[in-house]
């Protein structure tokens, strides 16, 4: 999976970013200043960096500079003024891309993956987009569906969010099991199905229909529905 370093100093874009790109099966290390980000990339060879402009130690374009001494790495620019000279100096020191914010986290994966292409970086697939009567709060670590929050065990939950992160993929009993649980020998692939029945009837509490969401794979295991 392609490893992509995101400097930028402000939480709350990096926290939505680091999601975005993780659900779109990228790994991240985010960093918030440009000291640590020169730390990791001399140690690390990602694939595509991500830099803030405007970051308290340094200029974005500074790092970039100096990130380019220690590998050909693409970047990827944020910049919080339209103004073209950030946009001209960030080409013109080799910056592959520049994004304005505010931008929505959508754009940057859709950047990152094109960069990626062009660099001949093997970009993950699109995946498939979740129903969208479900829906996942990773700060609070909790599901709902049509707006109202399902009550789930930690295993239950554990395996609605590996179901969730690949939308139409069929994982196998034994694929869920080593997600969700620590111990996974320890359990047995009548687990699985007891967790899911459970869930299921919990989708149901929440809208009839909603049990649907997990389809079950005959012979094979089980998708999360996917939004058509
Ligand atoms: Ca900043």
């Amino acid at each position: 999976m392609p490893h992509v370093l995101l400097v930028e100093d402000e939480p709350a874009i990096a926290d939505t970013l680091v999601y975005a790109l993780q659900t779109e099966c990228f790994a991240v290390t985010h960093r918030l200043t440009a000291a640590d980000a020169l730390t990791d990339a001399r140690a690390t060879a990602f694939d595509l960096a991500i830099l803030d402009i405007g970051l308290p130690d340094m200029s974005g374009l500074d790092l970039c500079r100096k990130l380019r001494e220690i590998s050909p790495v693409p970047v990827l620019f944020l910049t919080a003024r339209d103004g073209e000279t950030d946009r001209i100096l960030g080409l013109e020191i080799g910056g592959d891309d520049y994004v304005t914010k505010p931008f929505s986290p959508r754009e940057i994966v859709a950047r990152v993956r094109a960069i990626l292409r062009r660099t001949n970086h093997a970009a993950p697939a699109p995946s498939a987009t979740p129903p969208r009567l479900l829906h996942h709060d990773p700060a609070a670590m909790r599901f709902s569906c049509h707006g109202a929050v399902l009550d789930l065990t930690a295993h239950e939950y554990k395996l609605l969010l590996v179901l969730m992160e690949k939308p139409g993929r069929v994982f196998t009993r034994d694929q869920l099991l080593d997600h969700a649980w620590q111990d996974p020998g320890a359990v047995t692939d009548r687990t699985v199905d007891a967790h899911i029945k459970s869930i299921r009837a919990k989708l149901r509490a929440a809208r009839a229909g909603a049990e649907n969401l997990i389809e079950t794979r005959r012979g094979l295991g089980y998708s999360l529905a996917t939004e058509s």
